[in-house]
């Protein structure tokens, strides 16, 4: 059910952006981080239920995903981090790193009918 809310925290942010009617929105994109916690079929499943909630019936959710960056602490590689505590390719620390994208959840833009 984590990911009903964020259909809530997604819708509420898109209306809050007012750059068009509640009622002539056709699309809401977002980007999400691949390492950002959301599992994106259970958040394409919840989508149009709590839409329909909110009363916006027919609104799509277009899903960007965004890959999980790294810099290494240890040596400065900047790597791919395809799961957390992977460790680095190239000095094989584990764990010591600064993501630099990945783990965001943005609402983009808000497109119109
Ligand atoms: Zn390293």
């Amino acid at each position: 059910m984590h990911e009903f809310s964020l259909c809530e925290g997604i819708i509420r942010e898109s209306l809050r952006q007012k750059s068009i009617p509640p009622e002539d929105i056709a699309s809401i994109n977002v980007a999400i981080g691949e390492l950002a916690g959301v599992d994106i079929d259970s958040l394409q499943f919840w989508f149009p239920v709590v839409a329909a909630k909110l009363q916006l019936a027919d609104v799509r959710l277009n899903i960007d995903i965004i890959q999980a960056r790294v810099i290494c602490k240890s040596c400065n590689a900047e790597f791919h981090l395809q799961k957390l505590f992977d460790p680095c390719p190239v000095c094989n620390t584990y764990a010591n790193y600064d993501f630099l994208s990945g783990r965001e959840l943005l609402v983009k833009s808000v497109s119109a009918k």
